[in-house]
């Protein structure tokens, strides 16, 4: 009898991930993808001729092809893909910036350490002291939830210091409002400031289009279009999944990259109120721009990111307003090393932003967006442009072409309940559930952003999926 195959849900990069894992071992596997085409959150699209992407400012955890420890080239070779002649373009240098200090750093960990140093003399010891307490620390033993504010405090006596550092790395990683968790916050602090950022040579598609015919190549198998409506359930053991189509697939494990929340969704017996628990708070708003490159010159252009708050205490959480633009990040996607920058130019301004008000403005929509949520949308990007005007310089004559998506865009395009880019604050690190053979990867597993969520696919794969035989003969 043919094998029944393992059916991941969800082609993002997580999803992409564990399926080349278990191609890799000769598994059968196919990719169930809602949409048309891969990458989810980390995807593209195109308007007017031009390619936008939409979740990548950097990717972190750069690594050279050496360093053979180094997440990106373990997670390389977990692959079966060279590091060699993958091209990368490594980060010019990013900023964070307060209202009283602006902090920068590169992929040089001494820009920081220096630059901490000049700006907070009397923190420096400390940060150095933090430095060598975050390379000794292992943040996948198993420990309660420790706050990473309280530690970082017993370290660092500038509060505004703490604020600036925890500004990045909970932008770029945190699924939790105010405060991280220690062990997370010791997995971005490396991530973001040991390692850096940088991005693939080429755009997100031919990053998605190397690691989907690697897949192919392997065996594997990718549906698109194919959006999975139900779980087919009985007694503990999920035996295949219901298309919207009403096709039925047997399957002999399924893997779920959808998130807590959008798997429950799926089961027949799932009380709502437990699927509320696991709803993550924090989403974005995110605006890009195209410019000429000849206008330039009126603005401030030196950086890859600036993360930025203009309050010297960080707030991180879902804003009361729709969006806040007290706090963000502004990317230059042309600005990595190397880089040969394309004209028109881009930047990409992200906000914090409450999904709530989207999801209000729009209830009264009959067919597509309401013309409230337009022009909520439009109103909030007004403001934006005005506040990132008075930092980098106004550019706003200059725009040829912009767009906006917001915490619905997000939700609508990868599945992610309540537009939660990074998920639950409540993670199922073992990416077990009550299901036998039904696991999770990605976001709410635990690993965040790009390199994270393809870790989280991986890692999964590893325990749960391929046995110790298995992984030997690789
Ligand atoms: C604006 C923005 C900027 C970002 N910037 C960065 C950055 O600079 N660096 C970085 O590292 N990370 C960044 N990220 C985060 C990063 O993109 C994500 O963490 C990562 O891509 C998540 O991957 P995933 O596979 O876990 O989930 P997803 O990308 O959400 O993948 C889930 C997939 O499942 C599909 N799906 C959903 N429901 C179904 C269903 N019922 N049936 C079939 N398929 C379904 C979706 O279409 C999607 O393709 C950014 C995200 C955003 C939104």
């Amino acid at each position: 009898m043919k094998e029944q195959p393992i059916v991941i849900i969800g082609g993002g990069m997580s999803g992409l991930a564990a399926a080349i894992r278990l191609a890799r071992f000769g598994k059968p596997t196919v990719i169930l993808e809602k949409h048309t085409r891969p990458g989810g959150l980390n995807s593209y699209y195109h308007r007017q001729g031009h390619l936008f992407e939409t979740g990548l400012h950097a990717m972190t955890n750069y690594a050279g092809p050496k360093d053979r420890s180094a997440p990106l080239n373990r997670l390389f070779r977990q692959l079966k893909l060279s590091r060699k002649t993958f091209r990368t373009h490594e980060q010019i240098g990013s900023e964070i910036r307060f209202p009283t200090k602006s902090l920068h750093f590169s992929n040089d960990f001494s820009c920081l350490h220096n630059e901490v140093c000049t700006n907070f003399p009397a923190s420096a010891a400390g940060f150095t002291q933090l430095t060598d307490f975050i390379k000794h620390y292992d943040p996948f033993l198993k420990r309660p939830w420790l706050s990473a504010r309280q530690r970082l405090r017993s370290f660092i006596p500038d509060p505004l210091l703490i604020e600036m550092l925890l500004c990045p790395l909970m932008i770029y990683g945190n699924s939790e409002e105010d405060d991280m968790d220690l062990a997370q916050f010791v997995i971005m602090f490396q991530a973001v400031f040991l390692e850096g950022f940088f991005r693939p040579a080429g755009s997100i598609r031919d990053f998605l289009e190397m690691l989907q015919d690697h897949y192919l190549a392997l065996g594997g198998e990718i549906r698109y279009r194919t959006g999975v409506e139900s779980l087919l359930v009985r007694k503990g053991t999920v035996l295949g999944v219901r298309l919207a189509t009403g096709e039925e697939i047997e399957a002999q494990t399924v893997l779920s990259t959808i998130g807590a929340v959008g798997t429950m969704a799926l089961l027949p017996d799932c009380l709502p109120g437990v699927r509320n628990d696991y709803v993550g708070r924090l989403s974005f708003v995110e605006s890009i721009y195209l410019l000429p490159q000849s206008t330039l010159t009126d603005i401030q252009h030196d950086a890859t990111c600036i993360f930025y708050s203009d309050r010297d205490t960080f707030l991180y959480r879902r804003p009361a307003e729709p969006i806040d633009i007290g706090v963000g990040v502004i990317n230059f996607p042309a600005n990595f090393q190397e880089l040969e920058p394309r004209d028109p130019i881009q930047i990409r301004v992200t906000h914090p932003a409450n999904y709530e008000s989207f999801r209000l403005a729009d209830q009264t929509s009959v067919n597509g967006r309401s013309s409230q949520y337009l022009a909520m949308k439009k109103s909030w990007q007004e403001l934006s442009l005005a506040k990132i005007g008075k930092m980098i310089g106004n550019f706003s004559q200059n725009i040829v072409y912009l767009d906006t998506f917001t915490p619905l865009s997000i939700e609508h395009y990868s599945g992610k309940a309540a537009g939660a880019v990074y998920g639950s604050p409540l993670k199922i690190k073992d990416g077990l559930t009550r299901y036998r053979n039904l696991l999770l990867a990605g976001t709410d597993q635990g690993f965040l952003g790009i390199v994270g969520a393809m870790l989280s696919g991986v890692t999964i794969v590893n325990q749960q999926l391929l046995t110790v035989t298995d992984q030997d003969t690789a």
